[in-house]
Parts: structure tokens; C-alpha cells; sequence
């Protein structure tokens, strides 16, 4: 028997009453449940089973399925902000979808599960500066899954930034200091350079969808994303309202 807290990273239906819950959990890595009789009013899991919760689970992991039978599955924080915030909701989705299709299965993944966890809470808290969060996880996300971006050297020189780069090429995750690239013209916008910058330095990042933008770049290029991310397109529609320049 295992008890574990878990976070619910997509749910949906599989019979008439029944659904598919996938968690990502801090003591097994990702798991499948299947929650008979689950789609009922009176359901003992509601609220737990919801996507983004964060919930405690009991189960027997049962090594001959794919599915297992949740015992008991208890809410320990519905995420009531973040679920008010159109925009941190879509990018809560993107991270869940990520790990739901990119994250090795069958294996632990307890970093994951504090790295999704972290971010997912600092959404859902009241706070003003949200710039950094997604960007922030992208980072982390790449360091994890053995892509680490360097975000402090000229890739041409080798000398440390003192400000922002005058060049990135997310397809390498190059970046070019001013010197190096001399009279050329940077390929990567103005925003993309500060918003990475300041993703470093600890600053408020003024446009965070292009330094967000640049990184899932850099991850597609390594991770070589088969399959698409289907809340990107959400993500992006979310983006368009709350744009205000
Ligand atoms: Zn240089």
C-alpha cells in the first residue's frame, strides 16, 4: 500500500461512471488511476481528482496493470486562485501536459514533483509578480531532463554577460555577447534578451511569453517534441486577451 501526495495532471472519462485519473506522484512518478463510480455527485474523491489539486492518494500499486485502484485520495489544496487566473491556469496546463508527455514513466520523479509542485503553489499564491514562474520551470525543466541552458556565457568567446546578450539562438541555446556579434543583427528580440536576463538575474520579467517562447524553443529542439502540446494553443488565446501593448 502506498500513501503519497500527488498532483493531478489530467483526468477523463472512461465508462459512464467511471474515470482515468493521471497523477504525477512524489513517491512513484507518474500513475494512472481508475476511479469506478467516480463521475457520481456523491463521490467521496471529488475535489481530490480534480486536474491541478493537490491531493494525498492511498493505492495498491499493482505491478501487472497500468491502471490502479485509488483507495483513498484526499484534497490538500484545490488551488482556488490560480483557478481564477485564466492566464496561470493556461500555463499550469502546458507544465502538466509537459510532464504528462515527456517525463519518463514508470520511474520516481520526485524533482518533478517539487519543481511542479513549487510552481503551482507561487501561481495560486496572492502575490503581484508572476512574470517569473513559467519561465522559471521551462529553466528548471531543461536542467532536469539534461538540457542545461547556460545563461551567464558568450557562446562564442566564452566571457561572462554583464548585461543582457545581444544574441540567442534557441534552436543551440547559444547565447552571443555585443563584442561577438559586432555589426550583425540579433535574430532574437529585444524582449526575448531582457526577459532572459532578468529570468537570471532575479528581476520582474517585463514580456514573459518571449523568453517562455524561447525556452519551449530550445526544449522542442532537444526533447524533439513528437507529439504537439495541445494547451500551448490555449495558452497562446489566453495570451492575445491579456495583452495590453
Ligand atoms: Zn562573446
Amino acid at each position: 500500500m502506498i500513501k503519497t501526495r500527488a498532483i493531478v495532471l489530467h483526468r477523463f472519462p472512461y465508462s459512464d461512471s467511471s474515470f482515468i485519473v493521471k497523477a504525477l506522484t512524489e513517491e512513484s512518478g507518474i500513475v494512472s488511476f481508475i476511479v469506478k463510480g467516480g463521475k457520481k455527485k456523491e463521490s467521496p474523491f471529488r475535489g481530490a481528482l480534480d486536474p491541478l489539486a493537490l491531493s494525498e492518494v492511498v493505492f495498491r500499486q499493482n505491478p501487472n496493470t497500468d491502471l490502479q485502484f485509488i483507495k483513498e485520495a484526499t484534497l490538500l489544496d484545490w488551488r482556488k486562485n490560480l483557478r481564477n487566473d485564466l492566464l496561470s491556469l493556461a500555463k499550469a496546463q502546458v507544465m502538466t501536459e509537459m510532464i504528462l508527455r515527456y517525463a519518463p514513466q514508470g520511474v520516481p520523479l520526485q524533482e518533478e514533483f517539487e519543481r511542479l509542485e513549487q510552481a503551482i503553489r507561487e501561481f495560486d499564491e496572492v502575490i503581484t509578480d508572476k512574470s517569473r514562474i513559467f519561465a522559471q520551470w521551462l529553466l528548471d525543466t531543461c536542467d532536469m531532463w539534461g538540457y542545461n541552458l547556460d545563461l551567464t556565457t558568450c557562446s562564442r568567446c566564452g566571457r561572462t554577460l554583464e548585461k543582457p546578450a545581444a544574441d540567442f539562438f534557441p534552436e543551440t541555446g547559444g547565447f552571443v555577447c555585443q563584442s561577438c556579434l559586432g555589426v550583425e543583427h540579433p535574430r532574437a528580440r529585444l524582449e526575448t534578451l531582457n526577459g532572459l536576463w532578468a529570468l537570471q538575474t532575479g528581476g520582474k520579467i517585463e514580456r514573459p511569453e518571449f523568453a517562455e517562447n524561447a525556452l519551449l524553443t530550445y526544449l522542442r529542439h532537444h526533447i524533439g517534441f513528437l507529439k504537439e502540446i495541445h494547451s500551448i494553443k490555449f495558452l497562446n488565446e489566453t495570451r492575445k486577451l491579456f495583452d495590453y501593448h
